[in-house]
Formats: structure tokens, C-alpha cells, sequence
């Protein structure tokens, strides 16, 4: 406190200037003098006192102002330290809400993509069912058609009537009538009797009368055939 220093001995300077009036005075005009320098003093004094309490209330405010103005900086700083905190968690809740939305996203992607995986399961096993029902009916229809070996036994015992024949054609065609001589995926029936050696057409009318221990069928050329001894059957090869 300098300034309150110096007003203090302002104060003690005005308190000490009546004493020696009251012990110097020796007439009322050197009085009048004296107290008139004194009130100059004094006047001095006070403008001095009050001038130097201006400055002081001055720098004081300016003091006041400037610890006002840091602290309203300061007060904004941390307004805006919390400002950036708060937008910093407001990204980071952002951020999480779309994490979990990408992450809801894929679980649904998954869901359906095991929805469409059990739908081609299902899918499949449906046509295995399906298949296996074909199977099934296409086995029952074979054991509704005559097999192969049935077939041959129906032909081995028709020969029976034959026994008192002379083997040829002629007989034959009056004996036979296997149809099913006519199925064959060869080329050409051949009639083996060494009395006919003839080759036809699978189709040819005469395919059924041929005699079973005769019948034969053959993929080999015309003239492969015709070299071992077969011939063309006038009706069906004309
Ligand atoms: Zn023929």
C-alpha cells in the first residue's frame, strides 16, 4: 500500500501544521498568510491526494478488468474444452450407433442367408423324395414287365412242339411266333439254319417264325455277312 503510505503522511503533515501555527503565529495577517499557504498547501495536497486516488482507482479498474477479462477467457476456454468433450462423445455415441446398426445390418444379411441356405436344403431333399418316389414306381413297373430271363424261358419251352420238325423254315414258320425276335438294338437278324442263312431287317414278318436255337443277331456289314455264307431275305431286303 504505497499510495495509503503517502495519505497517511498527508494526513499527519495537515495535523502537524496547527501546532507550530498556534506556537508561531505572532500577528493575525502572518496568520492569514500562513493559514492562506496552508490552505494552498493543502488544496495541493489534496489534488495531488485525489489525483494520485484517480490513477489508483484507474489502474485498479484496469486491473479489474484486465483479471475480469482472463477469467471471462478463461470461463470460455472451459466452456469450450466442454464443448469439445461433449461433441467428442456425441461422435463416439455416433459412431457406436453406426457400429451397431452395420453390425444389426450383417446379422441380418446372415439371417437371411441361412434362411435361403435351408430353403435350397429343403428344396433338395424334396426332389431327392421325389426321385427316390420315381425309383420306386419305375421299379414296380419292371416287376410288372416280363424279365429278360422270363423271356427266355417262354422260348426254351416252346421248342417243345418242335421236336418232331426237320429244322428248316418252312416247318418254322408254321411253329413260331416270337414277336419279341423282332427286339433287338443289331442291325440284322439272322436265321443260322444252314438250310435258310438269311439276313433280315429286325422288322422283317418273318423275325418271329425263325426258330429260336436258329435265331441270331448281328451288327457286322451286308458284306461281311455275305462272305460267311448269309444271303439278302427276298422280302424284307428287295
Ligand atoms: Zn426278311
Amino acid at each position: 500500500m504505497k499510495i495509503g503510505a503517502g495519505v497517511l503522511a498527508f494526513i499527519l503533515s495537515i495535523g502537524l501544521f496547527p501546532e507550530s501555527e498556534i506556537t508561531e503565529t505572532p500577528s493575525q495577517d502572518v496568520a492569514v498568510t500562513a493559514e492562506e499557504s496552508t490552505a494552498d498547501t493543502v488544496n495541493t495536497e489534496q489534488n495531488r491526494a485525489a489525483e494520485l486516488a484517480a490513477k489508483e482507482a484507474e489502474k485498479k479498474a484496469a486491473e479489474e478488468a484486465e483479471r475480469e477479462a482472463a477469467e471471462a477467457a478463461e470461463a470460455e476456454r472451459k466452456a469450450q474444452e466442454e464443448a469439445a468433450v461433449r461433441e467428442a462423445e456425441r461422435k463416439a455415441q455416433e459412431e457406436a450407433a453406426a457400429k451397431e446398426a452395420e453390425r444389426k445390418a450383417q446379422e441380418e444379411a446372415a439371417a437371411k442367408e441361412a434362411e435361403r441356405k435351408a430353403q435350397e436344403e429343403a428344396a433338395a431333399k424334396e426332389a431327392e423324395r421325389k426321385a427316390q418316389e420315381e425309383a420306386t414306381s419305375a421299379e414296380q413297373f419292371q416287376i410288372n414287365q416280363p424279365s429278360p430271363g422270363e423271356v427266355a424261358q417262354e422260348r426254351s419251352v416252346q421248342p417243345v412242339m418242335n421236336a418232331g420238325g426237320g429244322g428248316g423254315d418252312a416247318s418254322n414258320f408254321d411253329t413260331y411266333n416270337n414277336v419279341e425276335q423282332q427286339q433287338t438294338s443289331e442291325a440284322y437278324v439272322l436265321n443260322t439254319n444252314p438250310s435258310s442263312m438269311k439276313i433280315h431287317y429286325p422288322g422283317c414278318r418273318y423275325v418271329p417264325k425263325i426258330s429260336p436255337e436258329n435265331y441270331a443277331t448281328s451288327n457286322e456289314t451286308l458284306s461281311t455277312l455275305e462272305s460267311r455264307g448269309y444271303s439278302r431275305c427276298g422280302v424284307c431286303m428287295k
